[in-house]
């Protein structure tokens, strides 16, 4: 795989002994790949990624895996909350408001190389493929709602969820009912924090709930699906179950 190499960011420092776990996506929201050059490779910015990947496919790395690079900021997965430690992070040059508002098929294809070789070089797990609005729900919507996941899934490299048995779904709902749980809100909760979604405030605040299920929502559920009356519960409960059952 080639990378250039010619730029690199000085924001970074040692990862603490931890280990790489995670690859997070993201988006720039900035003109072009220069502009996204400069502004992660500004020692003022404080911010960086260890891959950037530009519209026509190059794949720019600014930081050495080894290294902890700042993408992540205020994050929470599974209980981790210092995510720069154990993750990679890959910048697209994407702007949805820009003349680079397309998920180009070159960006793609080369963003699915280079999870390809992270996974197997750091035996990443394929849940742990995320956005950068899963670990930040609250104040971070990249890489948005047109990020291709389905055809990352389909590729393989994520997560494709298996259709579940009638009886499965019986087992989770009997499991609800014996624990008490009759509210369709807590038991979405419940999900998404075992999934691994921050949801230390939600229960206390409908506006951060909200947020996070616009995050979910934006990423596993689109307009196809919506359009179809697939509900975010629907689609949770049968995501809880598939992570569950292939978890290792
Ligand atoms: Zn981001």
């Amino acid at each position: 795989m080639k990378y250039i190499t010619k730029y690199k960011s000085p924001n970074y420092n040692l990862r603490n002994n931890s280990k790489i776990q995670l690859i997070i996506i993201h988006y720039t929201a900035l003109k072009n790949t220069l502009e996204a050059i400069s502004y992660l490779c500004n020692k003022k910015k404080k911010v960086s990624a260890h891959y950037l990947i530009s519209q026509n496919g190059t794949i720019y790395s600014l930081v050495k895996d080894k290294f902890r690079a700042w993408h992540a900021g205020q994050a929470f997965w599974q209980e981790i909350i210092d995510i720069n430690s154990v993750s990679i992070g890959i910048e697209l040059d994407y702007n949805p408001r820009g003349k680079n508002n397309k998920f180009s098929l070159k960006m793609i294809y080369s963003l699915k190389k280079l999870i390809f070789k992270l996974q197997k070089n750091y035996k990443i797990n394929k849940n742990n493929i995320l956005a950068h609005s899963d670990i930040a729900p609250f104040r971070k919507k990249d890489p948005g709602k047109n990020f291709p996941w389905k055809s990352l899934s389909s590729s393989n490299l994520v997560m494709s969820f298996k259709k579940l048995k009638n009886n499965e779904i019986k087992i989770m709902e009997k499991w609800f009912k014996n624990n008490n749980m009759k509210s369709k809100k807590h038991k979405i909760i419940l999900a998404l924090s075992l999934i691994g979604y921050d949801t230390r405030e939600v229960y206390r605040n409908d506006k951060l709930y909200n947020k996070l299920i616009r995050a979910y929502r934006n990423r596993y559920l689109n307009d196809e699906d919506i359009n179809k009356n697939k509900s975010v519960y629907n689609t949770l409960i049968n995501h809880l179950l598939n992570f569950l059952l292939t978890k290792n």
